[in-house]
């Protein structure tokens, strides 16, 4: 299985990187985790086949992570996709995707699509089946607009991937990452305290209590990528595909 780091920046482009968008591909699973506002040009230049994925996950309603689907839902349209689709992600989903749709491209959420498409909200805490997936949300910590906020823990194919998304640092991440063939977190800052994000040198102090068998690092600000070459953790990049 693989998965490859299709976006892997902030919100802001740091780093002329694209949004949070990572494609993971098994035997039996091919989905998204995320779909940031500019994912949609990110796995085209990439040459992912977006028909091939049947569902995208997504963490909670931020442009970065969230704003990509309109463009992505209307090119399946435009193109015809036939295979059925399923977007899960947190509470209030189905209501801030037709609101986004609308405010993008009026009277969108309202077309007769050529494909089956499954909106589901995700309980916090219960285990979820996707076909050959199971996927367990874990809430997190990011502020006061855009929530409810959740963390993934997935297991396919014998593999555990966690994905923190944005955070600030919570408990909930010990039991998101614990054991994980492979961990990824955000680390918006080095060490500089930040509401609603984690900085690299908290989550380094809990990273014996995680335990993961391997970590990566993403959504880096500035201020992380202009350290890059001197971090002892491996960062993503987009485009950079890790084997599980
Ligand atoms: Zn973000
Ligand atoms: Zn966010």
């Amino acid at each position: 299985m693989q998965l490859r780091f299709v976006g892997s920046g902030d919100a802001f482009g740091s780093g002329g990187r694209s949004n949070t968008c990572f494609h993971v591909k098994g035997h039996e699973v091919n989905f998204l985790i995320d779909c940031g506002a500019s994912s949609l040009p990110a796995l085209k230049r990439q040459g992912i086949v977006i028909e091939d994925i049947d569902l995208i996950l997504i963490t909670h309603f931020h442009g970065d992570h969230f704003g990509g689907l309109p463009f992505l839902l209307l090119d399946a349209q435009f193109t015809r996709r036939m295979r059925p689709l399923v977007i899960a992600g947190p509470e209030g989903i189905e209501m801030r995707l037709a609101t986004l749709m609308e405010a993008m491209f009026e009277n969108s959420s309202k077309r007769r699509r050529s494909f089956d498409l499954g909106i589901v909200a995700l309980k916090p805490e219960t285990t979820h089946s996707f076909g050959a997936m199971n996927v367990t949300p874990f809430p997190v910590v990011h502020g006061d607009s855009g929530g409810p906020f959740l963390a993934y823990r997935i297991e396919t194919e014998g593999r555990i991937i966690a994905y923190t998304a944005d955070t600030e640092w919570t408990e909930a991440l010990i039991p998101l990452g614990r054991e994980a063939d492979l961990f990824i977190s955000e680390a918006y800052f080095y060490d500089k305290p930040v509401k609603n994000h984690l900085n690299l040198k908290t989550l380094e102090a809990h990273l014996e209590e995680i335990g993961p068998k391997r970590l990566m690092i993403t959504h880096m600000g500035e201020d992380m990528l202009g350290r890059i070459d001197t971090l002892a953790y491996e960062t993503a990049s987009d485009g950079l595909v890790v084997e599980i």
